[in-house]
């Protein structure tokens, strides 16, 4: 295929916000591929090269960017860097100068959708001394020979710039649409993606053995994508939901997916990151069980040995580093506590119940750095209440709830898990929202050059983030300083196009730091545009920064429906 088709087809979605059209388009994109030009074609659609487990990152910046689009149109950098501060778009600086091209291409050829993709793979895989060079020559080839459209997208791609606004729902739409006509396989699509975490795995799959897509299952060292919890505001809800059920504490560290085959162990975080390297006692421990295969979850904490309590969310997420591994091992012993099991020696547990996940689970883990998670039954309201109330005592979190018969519900969040956690002001949790931009100080915190940020959550079904927050509470001034830092790195004057909001803050930022806010209450207002129906959306009250969650990333945030939820929840309290 094309990649003429292909930036055609992008052209015609960046003018388009409807997700139908969106979808029709691409069906159509799919049904032309041919089958082995599914996977890439996937990736290419969204602006990635591999899944994030593999951790295989283009490492091409901005300015490496600027130069190959120099090399490839023969304008001068600093020409280049005009038109960018002008535009704030490199890929449109590339795809008006490639109109006006002063250097004609010697052997300028048509471009295939695998060209572009092995080029992008060649720009990734150069490591080491003189790879920079080879990176800039491989893509300024690649605009050499594109067309001024074609060129328009690589440079975003390449820049991760690529906002065509198509979420992951809408390319299992389009797959489901390229073959049923509707969205009827859809579901059996999006069960294959829960449990690999690869869409273009998946696609493909599903255009050579569609049979195959339908008995999908696990596979070591293919991450699974985290189930995850609803939340109920008291323990009558809980029982009227799930009846008799199972709690569990609530620990506040990181989740951990951890495989095993034989001796090689595999970490991944729960944006599903390998993160092997890091933890080398983790992984020697599991090295230890007798298990041949197996994946499990877990919530890792550390362990302060000196005040013999764990250390908070905060100290514990120094292990999280790439460099000093063996100092912050001894600094920050970790522990382990495992709270489910997806599989183990040939067997996928994804569909057994929870109560039969746990059976295995109490035979696998010895105690020492791997736990299990403790496992307290509970009959009534009371008998949760007093279990919240022990795990308040103890600083946690406040408690999972457990349904006894649900299997495990990967990328999901169901009722299988509901949290109950202790509370902030009147509210029933907190929310993670993804910073969009940030307002200078004034008074006395000029000087910081910060004065609150603008967040905002996400809404799946526009494929947009819609803000619900203005903070400008809760900052130690260390922390003014350092957001200073970060945001003013990543600021840009126009507003990313997948964000929606009535607000405009002093600098717009790229969408990368995910921060916890605490609030009061719900309400609704005109300011924001969360779920905004008549003018009015879901607005956070006296929202405060909690703390910045590295360990989240955009995808990963709160979603427009469950601010929806949280209200509706605070309302009936
Ligand atoms: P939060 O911000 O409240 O941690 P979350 O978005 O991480 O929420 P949730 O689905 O709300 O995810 O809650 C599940 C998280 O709780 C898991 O990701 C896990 O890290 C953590 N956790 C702690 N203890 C347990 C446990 N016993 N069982 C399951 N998850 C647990």
């Amino acid at each position: 295929m094309l990649f003429i088709e292909l930036a055609s087809a992008f052209g015609e979605i960046e003018k388009r916000s409807g997700r139908l059209e969106m979808t029709d388009l691409l069906s159509a994109i799919y049904k032309k591929a041919k089958v082995n030009e599914i996977k890439k074609l996937t990736y290419l659609v969204q602006g990635i090269i591999a899944p994030s487990y593999e951790g295989i990152d283009l490492g091409m910046g901005e300015k490496f960017a600027i130069e190959a689009v120099a090399h490839a149109t023969g304008y001068s950098r600093k020409d280049i860097e005009k038109d960018y501060r002008k535009a704030g778009d490199l890929g449109l600086v590339a795809e008006s100068l490639l109109k006006k091209k002063k250097q004609q291409a010697l052997h300028a050829r048509e471009l295939s959708v695998s060209d572009v993709f092995d080029a992008m793979m060649r720009i990734a895989k150069s490591s080491g001394t003189g790879s920079q060079q080879l990176k800039i020559r491989v893509l300024a080839e690649l605009i050499n020979n594109s067309s001024p459209e074609e060129g328009k997208f690589i440079v975003r791609f390449v820049t991760g710039q690529l906002r065509l606004g198509i979420g992951d729902p809408t390319i299992l739409d389009a797959l489901s649409v390229s073959k049923a006509g509707d969205k009827s396989l859809r579901a059996e699509l999006e069960r294959a993606y829960n449990l690999c975490d690869d869409l273009g795995l998946v696609a493909e799959t599903f255009v050579s053995s569609p049979n195959k897509i339908k008995k999908f299952e696990v596979e070591v060292f293919k991450p699974v994508r985290p189930a995850l919890a609803e939340r109920l505001a008291t323990p009558e809800e809980i029982i009227k939901k799930i009846g008799e059920c199972a709690i569990e504490f609530k620990f506040d560290g990181f989740r951990m997916q951890v495989h095993k085959k034989g001796e090689k162990v595999e970490i991944y975080s729960r944006k599903l990151e390998k993160i092997t390297n890091t933890y080398p006692d983790v992984v020697e421990a599991t090295r230890k069980l007798k298990h041949r295969e197996m994946i499990f979850e877990g919530e890792a904490l550390a362990f302060n040995e000196k005040k013999n309590r764990f250390f908070s969310f905060q100290e514990t997420m120094h292990r999280r580093r790439k460099y000093g591994v063996e100092q912050a091992k001894k600094d920050y012993p970790l522990y382990v506590y495992a709270f489910d099991l997806i599989y183990l020696d040939g067997k996928d547990y994804t569909q057994e119940s929870y109560s039969e996940r746990r059976k295995q689970m109490e035979k696998i883990f010895p105690s020492g750095l791997l736990k299990i998670s403790e496992k307290m039954a509970a009959k009534d309201a009371e008998e949760i209440e007093e279990i919240f109330q022990e795990s308040v005592k103890k600083g946690l979190e406040g408690i999972m709830a457990k349904d006894l018969k649900a299997p495990y519900v990967a990328g999901a969040r169901k009722f299988a898990w509901i949290k109950l956690k202790k509370s902030y002001g009147k509210s029933v949790d907190t929310v993670d929202a993804v910073v969009v931009g940030y307002y200078l100080g004034k008074g006395a915190r000029a000087e910081f050059e910060f004065g609150g940020i603008l967040a905002a959550v996400y809404n799946p079904d526009r494929q947009k983030f819609e803000t619900v927050a203005k903070i400008g509470s809760g900052y130690s001034e260390e922390e003014m300083k350092s957001f200073h830092e970060m945001l003013s790195e990543i600021k840009r004057k126009e507003a990313p196009s997948i964000v929606d909001s009535n607000l405009k803050p002093d600098f717009w930022v790229e969408l990368k730091y995910v921060v916890e806010v605490a609030f009061d209450d719900i309400t609704l207002s005109p300011t924001h545009t969360c779920g905004a129906k008549d003018g009015k959306g879901y607005a956070l009250r006296f929202p405060r920064m909690m703390r910045l969650r590295s360990d989240r990333d955009a995808r990963e945030i709160t979603t427009t429906q469950e601010v929806i939820e949280m209200y509706e929840l605070m309302k009936g309290k």
